[in-house]
């Protein structure tokens, strides 16, 4: 690596100030940046309690110089930026020279390194920022970044850490992504004394996102390799039934570097409108590789919102990457062994070509608003959709599944949406109004009954786990019903005196509402679901599927209408015609009930 220098003032001053110490996993982010500038192939993060104690670094990257040691922890003191013109084309992870400086203001630091040419090592220790002398240490090439006592020295920062599972979670969730940003990088997390994860190192994303986010995952991809007018999009992404009702396991990088953009994200998303669920969101890993030149990384104290040149050409290509590769992944795929009644008009991968041919360019809705869909519009088609659906799963096992495949349906046609709630479609000489909430959440409630019933894990593991206070009765409650409420896809246990730490949770969604959720559940039980006329396990399913639901007023594709559409019909087939609280889903007027009304006939 280069001399390390000071920057010059004026570039220093172009540099926007921030703050990047701000909790534990801000400072692991820049100490393990700095490791892979470093060009090290093995990282080791390890921390204890939530990282407030300490953070230890080591890495086997090229190690700072003795004599430039000190250098590296002095504000604006880098090895990566000599001129403005550099800032504008960055490929390393630091740039503004003052990870370090900040990290050591607000902690204990202490450095062990060595280059390759050194014969021994150089050990410094910074108290909050002042240096005591070297001294010569024997050690391995690389560098150790010790940071201890964090925020010691500023108590108003210390008040807003979170306890320090949630710190030592968020320590996870961004090595989690540095390491499949860097799957030729071996990462290994150690906290508290215990292995969380090490990747391989082979390179291979796959095979990280198996080590940090397990089997379910790493069986689930689609490989993701696209390239259009010098952007090129590679990485993976999931299947639907990946998806999960919050955006936290999406991870886009822009040239190596973790960024946080929802308008990307959203592109993304929108390739897998016919496949996915309302309100839920796709699992991804995508890198995004393009000219350094077009991207300012420097708007983001964190370096991780960025802007970008010419972002149409970014949206269009990403769209692209993911809906060829979801494309791909249905040719693939097994033709099921019986689908639902498959209609004249419907072709191999309909849907999908449907969307791209129906949905006006995506950089336009992306952009804009998303046009409502108007009354007036007529959808012509009337296609099955091959996505997931526990509806068609659970009718090949269906005595009635044999009379429906010899009764000949009459076909609906989706009309349109009105105030953004109600789905309009006309069967025969009939025109009904469906509650797209209601339905909603009888589709939820069907779907989580039949994963409960089949006894099949429907609890999401969080990458955070979420720490609630409970009072001295509540923990009863919640002790004498642990396994009852472990059935329906919660992992909780008690933590503390007063508390819980749930790690896993039937619904993906913010900490409050699965806080929420959890509440909801002990109350129940508290009150023994007396008042209920249904039973327990009905309750529950349906406290859960509650917060998936869409809500009313929300804006819905031409798919996602005729998705609503043909599983409310699937339903009512069995019976189901109303929402879980026994409101109606759907209302109909008849052609002559009509006519009444415009008084043409009597
Ligand atoms: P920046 O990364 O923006 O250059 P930092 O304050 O993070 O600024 O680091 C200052 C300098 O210290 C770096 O430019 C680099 O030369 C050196 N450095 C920091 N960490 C390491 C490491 N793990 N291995 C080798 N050099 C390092
Ligand atoms: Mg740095």
């Amino acid at each position: 690596m280069a001399e390390i220098k000071v920057l010059p003032q004026n570039i220093a001053d172009k540099i926007a100030a921030g703050e990047v110490a701000e909790r534990p996993s801000a400072v692991v982010k820049e100490l393990v940046e700095n490791s892979i500038d470093a060009g090290a192939t093995s990282i080791q993060v390890e921390i204890e309690k939530g990282g407030v104690k300490c953070i230890r670094v080591t890495d086997n990257g090229c190690g700072i110089p003795e004599n430039q040691v000190e250098t590296a922890f002095l504000r604006h003191a880098t090895s990566k930026l000599r001129n403005i013109e550099d800032l504008y084309s960055m490929s390393t992870m630091g740039f503004r020279g003052e990870a370090l400086s900040s990290i050591c203001a607000v902690a204990n630091v202490r450095i062990i390194t060595r280059t390759e040419s050194e014969e021994e090592g150089t050990l410094m220790e910074l108290s909050h920022g002042i240096p005591s002398p070297k001294e010569s240490i024997a050690c391995n090439k690389g560098t150790i970044m010790e940071v201890c006592d964090l925020f010691q020295n500023i108590p108003a920062r210390m008040k807003f850490l979170k306890k320090d599972s949630t710190e030592s979670g968020y320590v996870a969730d961004v090595l989690g992504r540095i390491a499949m940003a860097k799957p030729n990088i071996s990462f290994k997390y150690v906290c508290d004394g215990a292995e969380v994860f090490q990747t391989s190192g082979d390179g291979n994303l796959k095979n990280a996102i198996l080590n940090i986010y397990g089997l379910e995952y790493a069986k689930g991809l689609i490989d993701v390799d696209y390239e259009k007018d010098g952007v090129r999009i590679f990485g993976v992404c999931g299947k639907s039934d990946l998806a999960r009702g919050n955006r936290t396991r999406q991870t886009l990088f822009v040239n190596g570097r973790y960024i946080k953009n929802h308008v990307i994200a959203k592109v993304a998303e929108e390739a897998y409108r016919n496949s996915i669920m309302v309100g839920k969101f796709p699992f991804f890993v995508l890198n995004i590789n393009l000219s350094p030149s077009l991207v300012d990384v420097n708007v983001h104290p964190a370096k991780t919102e960025i802007k970008i040149a010419d972002e149409k050409r970014i949206y269009d290509t990403v769209y692209g990457a993911v809906s060829n590769a979801l494309m791909g992944a249905v040719k693939d795929e097994p033709k099921m062994e019986k689908a639902i009644p498959v209609r004249e008009n419907y072709a191999e991968n309909a849907s999908v070509s449907q969307i791209k041919m129906k949905i006006p360019s995506f950089s336009q809705r992306v952009r804009e608003e998303v046009p409502a869909q108007t009354v007036e519009k007529f959808i012509e088609y009337t296609v099955p959709h091959k996505e997931e659906n526990v509806f068609c799963e659970e009718k090949t096992e269906d005595v009635f599944d044999f009379i429906e495949e010899k009764e000949e349906e009459i076909p609906y046609k989706v009309v349109g949406q009105v105030f953004e709630t109600y789905v309009i479609f006309q069967q025969g000489e009939k025109m009904f109004f469906i509650d797209q909430h209601a339905a909603h959440e009888r589709f939820r409630f069907e779907n989580l009954l039949s994963d409960y019933k089949a006894k099949k894990k429907f609890g999401q593991m969080l990458l955070i786990p979420v720490v609630m206070n409970l009072t001295t009765s509540e923990m009863d409650v919640f002790r004498e019903n642990q396994s009852v409420i472990e059935d329906f896809g919660f992992e909780a246990e008690e933590f503390g005196k007063d508390g819980i730490i749930i790690r896993q949770s039937p619904i993906t969604s913010s900490d409050e509402e699965i806080k929420g959720l959890m509440a909801e559940m002990i109350e129940g039980f508290s009150g023994g679901f007396k008042n209920s006329v249904w039973d327990y396990e009905e309750k529950m399913i349906d406290m859960i599927s509650c917060k998936y639901a869409i809500k009313a007023n929300k804006k819905l594709t031409e798919i996602e209408m005729d998705d609503i559409v043909r599983k409310t019909l699937e339903l009512e087939k069995r019976g189901k015609a109303t929402c879980p609280h026994g409101r109606p889903i759907k209302i109909e007027f008849s052609k002559q009930e009509v006519e009444k009304m415009f008084k043409r006939i009597v």
